[in-house]
C-alpha cells in the first residue's frame, strides 16, 4: 500500500449517521449533512443516505455538480453564500441556498427566471460569530424585499455560530432565529418551513435538552464524521471518533539532541520557535507533511508518542518514551481530529482506504 493512507471505516460513519438521525428524527429535527470535510466522496455519501439521511450540503459548487451528476435526485444545499459567478451553476445545481446579500438574492431571482425555475433560499441571519449572516435589525426590512421576488422561495433563515469567532450556541442565540420566526408571520404573513439552528456545536444544546422545539434543521458534518464537538471540545458520547486514520512511513529514526545547534531563525512557516533542551531522544522522521495535512490535528494511536513539529514534507515524532520498537518503513498512524480530515482528504500525495 502506497504511504501516506487514509484509512475510511465506512460502517463507523453509518453507525454515528445512523444513532444522530435517530435522535434528532424523534423531536422532528432533519439533518443536512455537509460533505465539504470529504470532499462530497460519493462513498461516503452512499453511506450516509443508506443511514435514512436526505438532505446533503457543501460549501463548493464544483462538489454539488459532481454528486448530481451521479446521484440526480440528491437534494443538495450549497451552504457557502454565493459568488456572483457562479449564480447560474446554483439554480442549475442547488436545491437550497444559504443566502445574506439582497444584490445576490434578487440577481439570482433574474437567474432562475431565466431558467423558468424557483429557487429555495435560506437567509442567514448573524446572530454573533461575524461570519455571513444579515444583522438580526435588517432581517425584516431584507425579507420584506425577497417576498417581492417571483422566482425565490424563502424556505427558511439560519445561522451559523462556532466557526470563525468561536461563538458558541446558547438558548440566547437560538432564541433570535425562533422569535424572528415569529415576527415574519405577524408582520409579512409568511410561514418560514425551515429555521437551520446551527451546526455539530449546536447538538450540545439538544444533547442537554435545551434545543428549542422550533429549530428543525441542523447542518451536521463533524458529529457523524468523527464523533467530536470540537468548538465545545467534547467527545459526542457512544459515538465511533476513529473513523478517519492516518498512516505514514518512518524514514529516518535516530537519537538525536532535542535542542537544535546553531543561530536561530524562523522556521519554513515563518514561525518563531522556543526550544527546550531535554536531552537526547529517539526520534522518528515521517514521510508527510504541512503539505499533505494539518499536523496540529493529529492524534497518534500510541499515545506515548509526541508529536515535535513538521516542515512542508516531513513530520517530526520523539518515540523515545512507546514501549514498541519501530523500524525504518514502519507506519505510524494518527486518528484524524476535522481539519487533519479536510487536509489529507484534499491531499492528492494521500491514498484513499475504505473499509
Ligand atoms: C462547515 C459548515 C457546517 C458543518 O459544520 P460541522 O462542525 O462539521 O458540523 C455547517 N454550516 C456551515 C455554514 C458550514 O460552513
Amino acid at each position: 500500500m502506497k504511504s501516506p493512507y487514509l484509512e475510511i471505516d465506512l460502517s463507523k460513519i453509518i453507525n454515528n449517521a445512523i444513532k444522530l438521525q435517530e435522535m434528532l428524527s424523534d423531536k422532528q429535527i432533519n439533518i443536512t449533512f455537509i460533505t465539504k470535510g470529504v470532499l462530497a466522496n460519493l462513498d461516503i455519501i452512499k453511506a450516509v443516505q443508506k443511514a435514512g439521511i436526505k438532505y446533503f450540503g457543501d460549501s463548493r459548487i464544483d462538489n454539488i455538480k459532481k454528486v448530481k451528476l451521479n446521484l440526480p435526485n440528491i437534494n443538495y444545499t450549497l451552504i457557502r453564500i454565493p459568488r456572483l459567478s457562479e449564480l447560474d451553476d446554483v439554480v442549475e445545481y442547488c436545491d437550497y441556498s444559504l443566502q445574506s446579500e439582497l444584490d445576490i438574492i434578487k440577481e439570482l431571482d433574474k437567474r432562475a427566471q431565466e431558467k423558468n425555475k424557483i429557487h429555495n433560499i435560506i437567509l442567514m441571519v448573524d446572530v454573533g460569530d461575524l461570519r455571513e449572516g444579515v444583522l438580526v435589525a435588517d432581517v425584516l426590512p431584507t425579507i420584506k424585499e425577497i417576498l417581492k421576488l417571483d422566482n425565490i422561495k424563502l424556505s427558511g433563515i439560519g445561522t451559523n455560530v462556532g466557526c470563525y469567532r468561536s461563538i458558541m450556541p446558547s438558548v440566547e442565540n437560538t432564541q433570535i432565529l425562533v422569535d424572528l420566526k415569529h415576527k415574519i408571520k405577524d408582520e409579512c404573513y409568511y410561514e418560514i418551513e425551515m429555521i437551520s439552528g446551527g451546526s455539530t456545536c449546536t447538538t450540545r444544546l439538544f444533547f442537554n435538552n435545551q434545543l428549542n422545539p422550533e429549530i428543525n434543521f441542523l447542518r451536521i458534518g463533524e458529529a457523524i464524521l468523527l464523533g467530536e464537538d470540537s468548538t465545545n471540545d467534547i467527545k459526542i458520547n457512544g459515538f465511533e471518533d476513529d473513523a478517519f486514520i492516518l498512516s505514514a512511513e518512518i524514514v529516518e529514526l535516530k537519537n538525536k539532541p532535542s535542542l537544535p545547534i546553531g543561530q536561530k531563525g524562523k522556521d519554513a512557516f515563518g514561525n518563531e520557535n522556543e526550544y527546550i533542551d531535554y536531552g537526547a531522544i529517539d526520534r522518528a522522521i515521517l514521510a508527510i507533511g504541512r503539505q499533505d495535512v494539518i499536523i496540529e490535528a493529529l492524534e497518534p494511536l500510541d499515545d506515548q508518542i509526541k508529536i515535535l513539529g513538521g516542515s512542508s514534507d516531513h513530520m517530526i515524532l520523539d518515540v523515545t518514551k512507546s514501549s514498541t520498537t519501530y523500524n525504518l518503513g514502519d507506519c505510524i498512524s494518527f486518528r484524524c481530529c476535522y481539519s487533519a480530515m479536510l487536509t489529507s482528504m484534499a491531499s492528492p500525495y494521500v491514498t484513499k482506504i475504505f473499509k
